[in-house]
């Protein structure tokens, strides 16, 4: 299974005083210990912690680096406290579609919608068949065919968001090699007629 959460579903706190600068993430790093050297924690970093240690005596744990533990290491935790913040998902989604969605209409109301705080319901990457279901194409009442189009045309790995928006949601569905797919739909079937 290649699926990885990039983003779990947040609250979609939208208002009026919400901005990209003000939904700033922290920074974080995986755990990491070294070798021999039990119960001390690190900050890990690409192929060493932040402190300096090279791959070959860390191991990696399964939890973040937690700057405030106990064990932690203090060297780490002065480094990963004085990291620059990341953007929130908002932002680099919006980043993301600047960059590999061709500019439409459907491009320009999701980009404002994630601009006033829209919740991602979904950020994820993996084998298009175990992201099928988390498509909602049923939903989609524009540009549909499109989405379903790059999604068939796939066959390995693909990423796919899904924004809320009110009363609407849209569907991005990015091949590894082309060009990002949007498509628009109602957040909740609209009632069959006749019953
Ligand atoms: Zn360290």
């Amino acid at each position: 299974m290649l699926l990885r959460m990039i983003d779990t579903p947040d609250s979609g706190a939208s208002g009026p005083t919400w901005s990209f600068a003000g939904a700033c993430e922290p920074a974080d790093y995986p755990a990491v210990g070294v070798l021999g050297v039990p119960g001390v924690q690190h900050a890990g970093g690409t192929g060493r912690t932040l402190c300096g240690i090279r791959g070959r005596y860390l191991r990696r744990f399964l939890n973040l680096f937690e700057p405030q533990y106990p064990g932690s290491c203090h060297k780490c935790r002065a480094l990963a406290e004085a990291a620059p913040s990341r953007p929130c998902g908002q932002e680099r989604l919006h980043d993301l579609l600047l960059r590999d969605a061709d500019d439409a209409p459907l491009r320009t109301d999701l980009l404002a919608a994630l601009r006033r705080g829209a919740s991602i319901a979904i950020w994820i990457t993996g084998p298009t068949t175990d992201l099928q279901s988390h498509t909602r194409l049923d939903l989609m009442t524009e540009e549909a065919g499109p989405a379903a189009e790059a999604l068939a045309a796939v066959g390995r790995s693909v990423t796919l968001a899904r924004v809320e928006d009110a009363d609407r949601q849209y569907l991005v569905v990015l091949p590894p090699d082309g060009r990002a797919r949007i498509a628009r739909g109602a957040v909740v079937p609209a009632p069959a007629a006749g019953r």
